[in-house]
């Protein structure tokens, strides 16, 4: 069964390479036409979770004020997530999911956005939820 903050806290993901590059191997899916991995999944969505990539104390982006306001939910427990958007996407993502997207905050981007890599089992199945097809 799924506990929330555990389950966000591991699958909070994202991809190493978003507004960069085709992956290469056996499943090169090409993030800047995906974005599946920064909207939060159904599962999380199913038992009311609306909180999705975990953002640490060391993450860069807590440098910049600016985009704290903008982009970062503190929970009252001291806890930061990225700002989800009414449909679940991080609202540091631009574009349409799966046409073209990119990440408005790539360099800054919190560790967790780092730990999906194109075509591994979260990729595939986050790809799967949002209709993203192989
Ligand atoms: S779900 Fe996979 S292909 Fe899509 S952006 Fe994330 S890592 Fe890239
Ligand atoms: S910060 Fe960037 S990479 Fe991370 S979830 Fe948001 S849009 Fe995706």
């Amino acid at each position: 069964m799924l506990t929330g903050p555990e389950y966000v806290r591991q699958a909070g993901s994202r991809p190493e390479r978003i507004g960069s590059e085709v992956v290469d191997g056996p499943a090169p899916f090409d993030c800047t036409r995906c974005g599946a991995c920064c909207v939060n999944p159904l599962e999380n969505e199913a038992v009311g979770f609306r909180t999705w990539v975990e953002v640490d104390d060391r993450a860069p982006i807590l440098k910049r004020k600016d985009l704290v306001k903008k982009l970062v939910v503190i929970h009252s427990d001291g806890t930061k997530r990225m700002r989800l958007d009414q449909g679940g996407r991080c609202m540091a993502l631009k574009g349409a999911l799966g046409k073209k997207v990119g990440c408005a905050v790539y360099a800054l981007r919190p560790h967790p956005c780092r730990r999906v890599q194109a075509g591994d089992s979260d990729c595939r199945k986050y790809r799967r939820e949002r209709g993203i097809t192989d």
